[in-house]
């Protein structure tokens, strides 16, 4: 059985560190859609060029495009034991689509991890927020006094998103775009909601839980139809 993970959450809730302690701990690979287009930026390519202004802007990178990358990245045989999606969807017609990736490629059930902060949080962790440019991991609080990366050696440097204008428009654009797919999702065996006020290591212990308990739940029912699962 594989395990398809979705990190779902606001902006600065964390959901890029705990998508990659997730990844590691279970050796799948990390798919962030926010790192391959910040990739894209910084190479210059084709893709690059036309999402630069619009991550700047604070707005989402158009569906088709994004579906289509992700689409491809599903394609490859490494995530065949599974994957951790961070950043991806984002809007309904993007989860729609994953839905029918996911059918089209036969693969098991999308686990949904919802990351819960309040906005005033976001806001403090956003503008305080340190990302390596080598391999892209956020510092965490002791790191983020550094100028450099311990993991790779690269230059702690503020995101060009990260400024207050635009961390308020993409909280916004989460408000309108993505919070609905919430909705979308809940209800189904597998989504699970998780507190991320908590502190990192917390958070990926809660999250290891969660993901235990709601992959077994929805192991049982797939190979016990009759039998109904008792949910918190
Ligand atoms: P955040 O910290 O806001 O969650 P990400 O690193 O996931 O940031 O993404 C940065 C930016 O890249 C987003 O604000 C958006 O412009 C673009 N982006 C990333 N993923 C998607 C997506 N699935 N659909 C549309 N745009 C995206
Ligand atoms: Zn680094």
């Amino acid at each position: 059985m594989s395990l398809n993970v979705i990190m779902m959450g606001p902006p600065g809730a964390g959901k890029g560190t705990q998508a990659l302690l997730f990844a590691e701990k279970c050796g799948l690979p990390k798919i962030s859609t926010g790192d391959i287009l910040r990739e894209a930026v910084s190479e210059g390519t084709s893709l690059g060029l036309k999402a630069k202004a619009v991550i700047d802007s604070g707005e989402l990178v158009d569906d088709v495009t994004m579906i289509g990358i992700v689409r491809e990245r599903l394609l490859k045989a490494d995530v065949a034991a599974g994957f951790v999606l961070d950043g991806f969807p984002r809007t309904v017609s993007q989860a729609k689509a994953l839905d029918g990736i996911v059918e089209e490629l036969k693969k098991d059930s999308l686990i949904v991890v919802a990351i819960e902060v309040p906005d005033e949080d976001l806001l403090r962790r956003m503008t305080t927020r340190r990302v390596c440019q080598g391999c892209g991991r956020n510092a965490d609080p002791v790191e983020a006094k550094l100028l450099s990366c311990p993991k790779c050696g690269g230059d702690f440097s503020q995101r060009t998103d990260d400024n207050i204008q635009v961390i308020k428009e993409r909280l916004k654009v989460y408000a309108r775009d993505t919070a609905p797919l919430l909705d979308y999702y809940n209800g189904r065996q597998t989504f699970c909601l998780i507190d991320g006020t908590q502190s990192p290591g917390r958070v990926s212990e809660m999250l290891l839980e969660a993901i235990k308990a709601v992959s077994r739940a929805d192991s049982a029912v797939r190979t016990e139809p009759g039998q109904r699962i008792e949910r918190e």
